[in-house]
């Protein structure tokens, strides 16, 4: 199959905030091949990922990803791979190619399953797709009664396991946060899996750090997540050190199987997470997957948008039956929600599964992704090189 066109989609919330929420715009990619229609997304600044495709070139090491995708053969997942391969040294220098190569990465594998009525877990190897405990992934409340609120609340809908992070945690004094550990403790109660993310608050600033490490064991925490800048491996290293119940996780900033194996082997992460929308697909996430497996790490997806990257997310661990904790955004803004027809939802255990469709087995709304498209343009010198397309 000869990859025929690929177009992004530009799509927002009316207003878009400073909050720690990924899910308040999106870009969506759409793949023709062999006449068959196949959808991605990038976990990506759009408008800046939209211009890493149709870019002009600025030498050889940083040429625009479209140059090493357009008119290419698809027929196998080899191919995705040797495409992955040319970006990466053709774009070299495209910081965002990453993010870019992401989306299309995905949508290739959701074209490949199509064309072969297979779900993308078994084009991977996996003869079956294990049950994942979604842990209900959702921002702290302003307020220690806010948090106690919102992991009440999901208690409430059947989650065995919440995750709070961002907001105030990590930014005032260590009271503030004992108070809303001990209110996300209360709300999820005391059998409930505990996990917190602190958005990379510290920088590297490994005492901060530390001193939260016994407020978190405190409240029986399971990980405390990106303490750090996503390349800071000697701070996560370090902190390894002193942790004892509560583990580090990490990973999702990572956008080559590089950092992701660093994260691992410096940072001694004991949960790695891994954005496919990010990391260049779902191609290196398996090899992250495996890399983990083999180290005594547990991978974990990482995802806060839309159920289309929510499924691409739990592809490369599909398979592992013990890697067990997925991430289930649980309060997405509407535009994340109504782009996908279809949906994974919980069963009464707080488990969820991937679609046994064929692809990635997420059907998109294109008139709900109307209600939200962003219409731009990008023209240089007069020459128009990107314009939102159509969705009919
Ligand atoms: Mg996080």
């Amino acid at each position: 199959m000869k990859i025929e066109a690929v177009d992004f989609f530009y799509l927002s919330m009316p207003v878009v905030t400073d909050a720690g929420d990924g899910s308040q715009d999106a870009l969506v990619v759409r793949v023709h091949a062999g006449g068959i229609t196949a959808w991605g997304e990038c976990e990506a600044s759009p408008l800046t990922s939209i211009a890493a495709f149709v870019c002009p070139m600025s030498h050889g090491a940083c040429r625009p990803v479209a140059a090493s995708v357009l008119g290419e053969d698809v027929s196998s997942p080899a191919d995705i791979a040797r495409i992955a391969a040319t970006i990466q040294w053709n774009s070299m220098d495209l910081l965002q190619a990453a993010h870019t190569w992401s989306g299309i990465e995905i949508a290739l594998w959701d074209l490949l399953g199509r064309q072969r009525g297979e779900p993308v877990y078994r084009l991977l190897g996996y003869d079956r797709a294990y049950p994942k405990l979604a842990y209900a992934s959702q921002l702290f409340g302003d307020t220690p009664q806010e948090t106690l609120e919102s992991c009440s609340a999901v208690r409430k809908a059947g989650y065995r396991a919440v995750k709070c992070g961002w907001g105030p945690f990590g930014r005032g004094s260590l009271k503030e946060d004992a108070d809303h550990l001990a209110a996300a403790r209360e709300g999820i109660g005391p059998d409930g899996m505990l996990l917190i993310d602190a958005g990379q608050i510290w920088g590297e600033d490994v005492a901060a750090a530390e001193a939260r490490l016994p407020l978190l064991e405190g409240v029986k925490a399971t990980w405390l997540e990106e303490p750090f800048h996503g390349s800071a491996y000697a701070a996560y290293g370090a902190l390894a050190k002193k942790t004892r119940s509560v583990k580090l996780a990490g990973g999702e900033a990572a956008h080559n199987v590089f950092m992701a194996r660093h994260t691992i082997d410096y940072g001694r992460v004991s949960f790695i997470q891994i954005d496919c929308g990010r990391i260049g697909g779902i191609g290196p996430a398996k090899q992250v997957a495996d890399y983990a497996a083999g180290k005594g790490v547990t991978y974990v997806n990482h995802t806060f948008t839309s159920h289309l990257a929510l499924c691409a997310s739990i592809q490369p661990y599909a398979g592992l039956a013990d890697h067990r904790i997925c991430e289930y955004p649980v309060k997405p803004q509407p535009m994340a929600w109504e782009m996908c027809a279809t949906h994974i939802a919980p069963d009464r255990n707080g488990e969820i599964r991937v679609p046994d469709a064929p692809g990635l087995g997420i059907t998109v709304d294109g008139a709900s992704m109307k209600k939200y498209l962003v219409d731009a343009e990008i023209r240089v010198n007069g020459k128009l090189l990107y314009r939102t397309p159509s969705l009919d």
